[in-house]
């Protein structure tokens, strides 16, 4: 056991549910004790928190594909740490590892769903953003579901976002014709003169139905759906006969889960969506990508591979300090991020 191991660890706990759009009274920062390991486990002082859209799921008590976080409990979340005392044969004092350890500055782990880093091979925050889980989320959704052939094209919401990102670079890489939407003008031109996308529509500005038709003269043969809202709304009439909807994710209704918060037309756009899934023959394949994690091993070769020889990029935002995470988390639901939005818990000792 090493000295270093603190007593107290600071935690974010769920404090209350929501009821629509979540703030910073959800949330309290709190000193709880620190228990010891038993035989099996290990200490971790966590070094970077990831901040993800399916947290807020997890705000609220509504049935989902995964429990929601009790009220008083510490919010979910993955996260990369140091191990700094351990009673468990696998992993070691000093072993940068990734896994499930909470809004906090420190988690004991008997190792389930931990795995190990090697910080030679890119830079340990990459575990939880381009080459963890966002990073399979976009490959799986794209070339499981998506199914791309070379010159079709490809729209793609958030698109500078930590999936959104990965989506559309694999995109070209696949040799599609690439149509990123995202919030703002600094966004969409990261996204074209950074990223390599096509074209990229702001979805703040007007006429984003008409912008989206003009950037797509053959229609969208995938959709990869991250937002809903008035960005599904302007694809859906573009969408050609056999299209895919890999369907991630629907940011722009996470806070009332109806179909009419930020569509136009409302309840009445249901009814036109799915006589277009039926004259256009879509397949629309909602996923979760923890039923998907048998193709870790191949994406993490060719991802990783990407970002060696620079043909992928990525971006990380970071917020300092544990106590800001929940003021990090509310701006990302709303677009405040740019690119992978993290926490810096405490230093990075791999830098
Ligand atoms: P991002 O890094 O993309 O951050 C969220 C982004 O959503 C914001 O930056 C903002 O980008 C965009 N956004 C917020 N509100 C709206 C809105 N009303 N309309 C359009 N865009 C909006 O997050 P992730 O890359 O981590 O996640 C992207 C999506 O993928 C989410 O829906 C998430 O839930 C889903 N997901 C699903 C998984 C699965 O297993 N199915 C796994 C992982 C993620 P901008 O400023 O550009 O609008």
């Amino acid at each position: 056991m090493s000295n270093l191991v603190p007593t107290e660890m600071k935690r974010v706990a769920l404090a209350s549910r929501p009821d629509g759009r979540p703030s910073t009274e959800n949330f309290r920062l709190e000193t709880v004790p620190l228990r010891a390991p038993q035989d099996g486990e290990f200490v971790v002082r966590v070094i970077y928190l990831s901040l993800d859209p399916y947290m807020r799921g997890r705000m609220d008590a509504a049935k989902s594909y995964s429990a929601p976080v009790e009220i008083g409990e510490t919010m979910e979340g993955g996260a990369v740490g140091e191990v700094i005392a351990s009673r468990n044969s696998r992993f070691n004092v000093g072993d940068i590892v990734t896994g499930m350890f909470g809004w906090a500055s420190h988690a004991v782990s008997d190792g389930t769903m931990v795995r190990k880093l090697d910080p030679s091979l890119a830079p340990v925050s990459t575990s939880v953003g381009v080459l963890g889980m966002p990073g399979i989320t976009a490959w799986v959704g794209l070339n499981v579901h998506g199914k791309p052939k070379a010159g079709e094209t490809l729209v793609v919401g958030a698109a500078t976002g930590a999936v959104g990102s990965v989506v559309g670079q694999l995109g070209k890489i696949a040799g599609l014709r690439v149509i990123g939407v995202a919030g703002g003008a600094e966004k969409c031109s990261y996204a074209v003169e950074e990223l390599g996308f096509d074209a990229c529509i702001d979805h703040h500005a007007d006429n984003l139905k008409a912008r989206l038709a003009e950037a797509c003269p053959d229609g969208v043969d995938i959709y990869y759906e991250n937002v809903g809202g008035a960005t599904l709304e302007a694809v859906m009439p573009l969408m050609n006969v056999g299209g895919r909807i890999p369907l991630c994710g629907m940011i722009a209704w996470y806070d009332k889960g109806g179909l009419g918060a930020g569509a136009s037309e409302g309840p009445n756009l249901l009814p036109k969506m799915w006589r277009t899934i039926l004259v256009q023959r879509l397949t629309v394949r909602g996923f979760i990508v923890t039923d998907h994690y048998d193709h870790f091993p191949a994406f993490l070769a060719e991802v990783s591979g990407y970002l060696r020889d620079g043909r992928l990029k990525y971006r990380e935002s970071f917020a300092e300090g544990l106590e800001n995470a929940p003021d990090a988390f509310l701006s990302m639901l709303q677009g405040g991020n740019f690119g992978k939005q993290l926490v810096r818990v405490s230093e990075d000792p791999t830098l």
